[in-house]
């Protein structure tokens, strides 16, 4: 069967590769640390549970939703944003209106799918979302990128941000909290950013802010468009319960932005997917949000206690360079570049990328799995995640610091 260019085009995940390593290890009975969870180890709050139970034996869970969503739940969110943002738009000449969609995954495909003509370019702050990339690909735009560094936690000048845009670039997304970085965007480099955009007015902004809640240090995250609400106008906020209330599974994103631009996606939705999941949507609607921060507490002492444990451990193996101060989602970016390892893979040769190599003799000598920084846009680098229980997260710290320091065999 001759498959389509446009699903050959589509890249390999290395991530499910070295998923499939750590499981065959696993299965010989080694003990693997694996860190490339993207997802809380909790289940959802025990309130939002209890909604979908008290939903389950009615007729309209089971049954079509509306293609943009239960309007209550759509206002619920919107009510939600302004609230959780502190924003006023009363000025702002524009509806905003919510879609809900299978995922922020979905919610981000869709908008992409909405915006972008084939040969517009959209930037990227690297590192980046994995799947950014072979979506842009997907809808035949293009990926131009700006080059994110550990020494400064990866937040890009607006410099940098300037030099990456073209008269072609038409989105430029910014994901803060940041996966894979583990930072969120100082509010300073938001009032930067909001001023950058007056200056190229047919720049839209994809804002992914689905680990918004997830921020364990203050001052919580900011955007440019509190700055400045005009900026709405040509900004689709991404949002979603997959990080939030712990529940990748159930699949429920939220796509935010002027009402002329949710109509298109609302045509595309209804052609393709159709409504989102009928049972959980009432589920939300049922739920106060007003839980999520209790719910998420927890958490929050958790990736600081894990974040903490990493400094004190890089610190005393002289991996200080390796460090930078994370603040949310659950994430961790280290640079290989800057480990005493390194040169044993690049002999000199810096340039070349031996994320995936090194990745994988982490895995294999010393059982800890993490994500090469290669589909991150970040060159010999990984990602580790914050969220395993202290134990075994100091044990997999400990593991890595002997590899880097290059102290095994
Ligand atoms: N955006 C970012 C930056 C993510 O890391 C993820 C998931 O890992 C998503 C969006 C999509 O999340 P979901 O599709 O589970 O809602």
């Amino acid at each position: 069967m001759e498959l389509s260019s446009r699903v050959k085009a589509v890249g390999d995940s290395v991530t499910l590769k070295l998923n499939e390593k750590a499981t065959i290890l696993q299965e010989e009975g080694k003990q693997v640390y694996n860190l490339t969870a993207g997802q809380l180890p909790f289940k959802p709050p025990k309130a939002f549970m209890d909604c979908i139970g008290g939903e389950l034996n009615l007729l309209k869970s089971y049954q079509y939703a509306p293609v943009p969503g239960f309007v209550d739940l759509r206002q619920k969110q919107i009510a939600y944003f302004l609230k959780s943002r502190e924003l006023d738009i009363s000025d702002v000449d524009m509806k905003l209106d919510c879609v809900v969609s299978n995922g922020g995954k979905h919610s981000v495909y869709n908008t992409l799918g909405c915006l972008i003509n084939p040969g517009d370019e959209v930037a990227l702050i690297a590192p980046y979302w994995v799947s950014y990339p072979e979506m842009i690909k997907f809808w035949g735009g293009k990926m131009c990128v700006v080059k994110g560094h550990t020494y400064d936690a990866y937040i890009p000048s607006m410099e940098d941000i300037k030099s990456a845009i073209s008269e072609k670039t038409k989105v430029i997304i910014v994901n803060s909290p940041n996966n894979p970085a583990g930072i969120h965007y100082p509010k300073k480099w938001m009032e930067e950013f909001a001023q950058l955009l007056e200056e190229y007015p047919q720049l839209l902004v994809i804002s992914d802010e689905i680990y918004y809640e997830v921020a364990y240090f203050d001052p919580k995250p900011t955007y440019f468009y509190q700055e400045n609400p005009e900026l709405l106008k040509r900004t689709i906020i991404i949002d979603g319960i997959s990080k939030k209330l712990a529940c990748t599974g159930l699949r429920i994103g939220f796509t935010m932005g002027p009402s002329h631009f949710t109509k298109a996606y609302g045509k595309l939705q209804a052609q393709t997917t159709s409504g989102a999941n009928s049972l959980i949507q009432r589920a939300l609607i049922d739920f106060d949000f007003g839980n999520i921060n209790t719910f998420l507490a927890p958490a929050r002492t958790h990736l600081r206690k894990n974040a903490a444990l990493l400094q004190e451990k890089f610190r005393d193996a002289g991996l200080a360079k390796c460090w930078y101060q994370t603040l949310s989602a659950f994430y961790f970016m280290i640079d290989f570049s800057r480990t005493p390892l390194f040169e044993k893979y690049s002999k000199g040769e810096a340039s070349g990328d031996y994320s995936s190599q090194i990745a994988e003799d982490l895995l294999v000598k010393t059982g800890v799995a993490v994500v090469p920084g290669t589909d991150f846009g970040m060159p010999n680098s990984a990602r580790f995640s914050l969220v395993l229980d202290e134990i075994p997260f100091a044990e997999a710290v400990s593991r890595m610091t002997l590899f880097f320091t290059d102290q095994l065999d």
